[in-house]
Parts: structure tokens; sequence; C-alpha cells
């Protein structure tokens, strides 16, 4: 018999407590009512400061030990996952449907060993399927998973996003849902901008874009590998009726009836980035000083973004928490190191930017009559990125959504 799966991952906010849980249990209850096995997917309950949430974990560990062994670490966050796993399972069970709940160890996910931030390696489904095939729904604990020498290993922060995915290719899921505090994909962070619109359909190129530029609603390992196995997802949110976001492939979009962004707005989105340095280098009469910069910060692997480069000098972008030591690096080479932080990247997602010269005029116009500075940009053909300094972040980010029309145009 082949069953048809769909995975539905809740995020924290979506199971935190007995009423959300109850209401995420009833939309396991409708897909398995539409004909379909769910397996769902976990993160740990809630954000800081409840009780078995990943960063009050987090805390425990760093408040009373230093220097906690990054393997026991991982044994001690993947519980948070672990509990809400359990607890969702048994409220599944309180509403009549047959559950069982499996740690990612339990479940079949084989990881690599880097301890924090691992990657996963392969599934080995046969214990959900076999228990998919007597009736049960499958409840995972996300973000984790084990080594070969079932070592415990969890996957870095947004990791449950991976977990549903991965599970979603291996299960030859129908679909994945991704549940959580927003009632979709928008036009920008609707926390930041109140008027955003839902984008009701994007390809899964238009939504890893906005993803890679930095929009936190779904990880980027997430989304690309999503894309990558052409497996549709649905970001929606329990609070909501309305059907979300679809990111499914062009004719799926257009069977459904659903709009292609790309083809029709310059702009449909923005997403941003915060917590970046800005580093700014004079060249002064060094001989090949931009070679001996970038070299001594890829011997570091430090990443950088934005870079500029020109004859006096150069400037690019880094994560802040290694903003001073890229300064101190440089300044041991003999340059004139200018630091800016903190900043934050603020990009304008599209289409045909290259051709479309009227999209910079206005990004400039913008924002230099809402008084902010642009401390650098950098475009690609489908976006146009400019850095400012942090504090400047929100409002440019709702005076460009409102310039480009935004909240009318999608
Ligand atoms: P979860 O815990 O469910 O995984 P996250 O906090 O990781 O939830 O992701 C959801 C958050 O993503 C939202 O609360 C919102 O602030 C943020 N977000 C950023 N950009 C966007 C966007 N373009 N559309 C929707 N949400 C966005
Ligand atoms: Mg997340």
């Amino acid at each position: 018999m082949t069953v048809k799966i769909v995975v539905q991952k809740f995020g924290g906010t979506s199971v935190n407590t007995r009423e959300l849980r109850e209401k995420a249990a009833l939309k396991v209850q409708e897909t398995q009512k539409e004909g379909f096995s769910p397996v769902v997917v976990v993160s740990a309950m809630g954000r800081k400061g409840a009780p078995y949430a990943t960063d009050t974990l987090i805390s425990l560990a760093r408040e009373e030990f230093s220097n906690l062994d990054p393997r026991d670490l991982d044994l001690l966050l993947s519980c948070g996952e672990i509990i809400s796993a359990v607890v969702m399972s048994q409220t599944l069970r309180r509403m009549g449907m047959k559950s069982v709940a499996f740690s990612g160890a339990q479940a079949g996910i084989i990881t690599d060993n880097h301890f924090g931030d691992a990657s996963i390696l392969r599934v080995e489904p046969d214990r959900i399927k076999k228990y998919l095939d007597k009736g049960y729904v499958v409840v995972v604990a996300g973000f984790q998973g084990a080594t070969e020498e079932g070592e415990i290993t969890t996957l870095g922060r947004g990791g449950s996003d991976t977990t549903a995915v991965v599970l979603g290719i291996y299960l030859q899921a129908d679909y994945v849902d991704i549940f959580t505090d927003v009632n979709g994909v928008f036009t920008a962070d609707p926390r930041i901008v109140p008027e955003a619109q839902i984008l009701q359909g994007l390809t899964y190129t238009e939504a890893a874009e906005i993803i890679q530029q930095g929009a936190k609603v779904i990880h980027h390992k997430a989304m690309n590998l999503a894309r990558e196995y052409r497996i549709p997802l649905r970001v929606r949110s329990l609070s909501d009726e309305g059907k979300g976001t679809l990111i499914c492939d062009i004719s799926t979009l257009t069977k459904e009836g659903l709009r292609i962004l790309s083809q029709e707005e310059p702009v449909y989105s923005i997403a941003y980035r915060r917590g970046l340095a800005q580093v700014r280098v004079n060249l002064g009469d060094s001989e090949n000083g931009e070679l001996k910069i970038f070299q001594s910060l890829a011997q570091e692997g430090i990443s950088i973004d934005l870079v500029s480069l020109f004859p006096e000098g150069t400037a690019f972008v880094v994560d802040e928490t290694v903003g001073s030591k890229v300064e101190e690096i440089l300044r041991r080479e003999g340059f004139e190191v200018n630091l800016t932080l903190p900043c934050a990247k603020v990009s304008l997602v599209g289409s045909d930017m290259a051709d479309r010269p009227g999209v910079v005029a206005q990004l400039v116009e913008a924002l230099k009559d809402a008084n902010i500075e642009i401390l650098q940009t950098g475009d690609s053909h489908i976006t146009i990125s400019c850095l400012v300094k942090s504090q400047d972040m929100e409002r440019a980010i709702q005076v460009l959504h409102h310039k480009f029309r935004l909240e009318k145009a999608c």
C-alpha cells in the first residue's frame, strides 16, 4: 500500500501551551481525514524563559559551566525537542489518534559529528514507515540526530525546519507544512511592517532568494533542500484559516491560480540581516594590498559579504561577532582600518534589477528623505542591498516598503 505522506512542522511558539498543542493536533487530524499519513516534527516549547526552550537550556549550560564539552551540550539541548515530541504525541493520543514519539536518533536521522551544527547525512526511515503503515501519527523531535556511533547531535538554530524537509525528502512526502507564529511569508517581516502583505505563492527560486537575504521564517538549509528536491512547502499559522504561503514550482502555482511575482513585480519583498559590521580599509601604497587582505581573512575562515573594491581601498561586511578580530588582523598587517557596527543589511528582492535603473534612484530617494545614511550598496540581477546602521534598520524597511508600494502590490 502506498501511503500519501505529509510532514507537519510546528515551531516553538506553536506548541507552547496546551491550547496551542490542541489546535496543532486538530490540524494533524484534518490532514489525516484528507487521506494523508501525517509525520509531525516539533521544536522545543516556547522562546527564551520558557522552562524547556532551547535558549533556557543554553543559559543553564553557560551559567553553571563556562566550558561545557560540545558533545554534552548537544545531549542537553536535544532534550527540549524530545520533551516537546512526547507532549505532542500524548496530546494526539488524548484526542483519539494513535501516535508514537521519536527522538531524532530513533527516527533514523544520521548526521556527521559536527556538534552544535551537524549536517544530516541520511535518514533510515524504516521505523517511521512501519508505524505509519499501522496508522500511527509519528512525532519526531526536530533539530537533532545521531552520528553513526550513536552520539546525539544538534543541527543549529532553525534546525527543525531542516528535519522536516529532510524527512519529507526521504519519505517522499506530498508536501511539508511549516507552522509558525506568522501566517506565511510576507512582503516584509510583519513584526516590523504591520501593513505587510502575505505572499500567497512563491516559486522555489523566489522563496530561496528572500530566505537567502535574511528572512528567517524558514531556515536557509531547509529552503535550499526543498528547492533542490522539489518538495512543496506551505508556511502557515495555527491562528489563521487562510492557506498561508505555498512554495512550489511555477507550473503548480499556475495550476493553483497564483501569480508569479517575479514575472510581474520589480520588487516583491524586503529582507534584512542584522548583526553585521562594516570594515573599510585604506590600501595606502601597499602593493597587492587587497590580495593580502582577502587572503588573510580566508586563512582565518572569516566570510565576507558586500565586497566593494576601488583603487584607494576596499569596504566589506562581516559578522558583528568577528568585527574586532578582523580589525586586529588587518592592523597587524599594517592597514588603516575603520569599523562601523552594529549594522544591518536591508535587501530589496525582485526581478531584472539591472534592467530597471529607476529602482536604485527610488531606494536612494526614500532613504535620503528619511535621513537614513547608506553605508554601502551591492546588487545582483534580482536583489539590491544597502547597509545601514542597526538603529536605522526598521525605519529603512518601513520607508522602502512604502516607497515600492508593497502594501498594495502583492
Ligand atoms: P519558528 O519558531 O516557528 O521556527 P521563527 O522565529 O524561526 O519561527 O520564524 C518566524 C519569524 O520569521 C516571524 O516571527 C517573523 O518575525 C520572521 N520573518 C522575517 N521575515 C519574514 C517575512 N518576510 N515573512 C514572514 N515572517 C518573517
Ligand atoms: Mg525557525
